[in-house]
């Protein structure tokens, strides 16, 4: 798997290309004000970018998608109860005191549609709401049945890597005050989703470092009680 995550003033959330290091082919989650970083990382790796998926629609998350898609003609996915967010994305500026550009219409919801696959990786969406009403997460993995190449990746590439946006922190959780918030509905996502995975399954979230399943699991404080 080719992963490369990028992150950028003034909100530092962390943008991720994801790439198959066998055919080429990538997706790029939550492009925000890195987005040109990413678009390098892209070109770099020498990508055909065929999805842009969304974890959610806080502003950060979303700032860079026009760009994006301007750039790789990659169709945006986003889930369906976050939309409201979506577009309102200029208001939410106006909120953070910044000033964010309109942005293109989703081109799918997730809902309703079976894993999503680019080269020999799937991408299983799974609704996780509490941070806000639509923020999902994407669990990445090798297909079953393919072994990696020799000399590339690695015999855990079975278990997914999972991009769980704002819902869950290396030490902390997601916030809950903001437009459709819920404290109780994050911890059921926390629990009941993102703990049913193996503890060593990497998380990459929306800021900061990375971390695993079973650590948050151990040692982050609003879920050991
Ligand atoms: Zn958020
Ligand atoms: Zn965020």
């Amino acid at each position: 798997m080719i992963l490369e995550h990028r992150a950028e003033a003034p909100f530092f959330k962390n943008g991720f290309v994801v790439g198959c290091e066998e055919t080429r082919e990538g997706i790029i989650v939550d492009p925000g004000d890195e987005v040109d970083l990413l678009l390098a990382d892209v070109r770099r790796h020498g990508l055909t970018i065929t999805m842009i998926l969304l974890t959610h629609a806080h502003l950060d998350h979303i700032t860079g998608v026009a760009r994006a898609k301007q750039a790789l003609g990659a169709p945006v996915w986003l889930h369906r109860d976050d939309n409201f967010l979506y577009e309102q994305v200029v208001q939410q500026g106006l909120m953070f005191g910044v000033r964010v550009e309109a942005q293109p219409p989703v081109d799918h919801f997730y809902d309703g549609e079976g894993p999503l696959q680019f080269g020999r990786y799937t991408v299983r969406v799974r609704h996780t709401p509490g941070h806000c009403p639509g923020g999902v997460c994407l669990a990445v993995s090798r297909l079953r049945g393919e072994a990696a190449p020799a000399g590339q990746g690695r015999d855990d590439d079975a278990s997914p890597v999972l991009f769980v946006g704002d819902t869950l922190f290396a030490g902390s959780i997601g916030r809950t005050d903001l437009l459709g918030g819920d404290l109780p509905t994050l911890l059921r996502s926390i629990r009941e989703v993102l703990f049913s995975y193996p503890d060593d399954t990497v998380v990459w979230s929306g800021h900061g470092e990375q971390t695993t399943i079973g650590r948050e699991r151990r040692s982050n404080p609003f879920l050991t009680r």
